[in-house]
């Protein structure tokens, strides 16, 4: 695709199409005036986390040792 129609070289991060530099994306969750510093006030971080692990490849019973 032509550079010319890829004014910032990239596909955007929220719509199947190319960015036109909007800048959308970086735009608070929270607060629509803020734009986005990182905080993780949106992300509701704990100080744990637990995961649940379906499998881990290569441990299936033909190479137990
Ligand atoms: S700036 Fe706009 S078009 Fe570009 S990635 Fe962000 S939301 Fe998408």
């Amino acid at each position: 695709m032509a550079e010319e129609k890829r004014p910032h070289g990239q596909m955007c991060v929220l719509y199947d199409r190319e960015c036109i530099g909007c800048m959308e994306c970086e735009t608070c969750d929270l607060d629509p005036n803020k734009i986005c510093d990182n905080c993780g006030k949106c992300l509701d971080i704990r100080d744990y986390a637990a995961i649940k692990i379906d499998g881990i490849v290569g441990l299936d019973g033909n190479n137990k040792k």
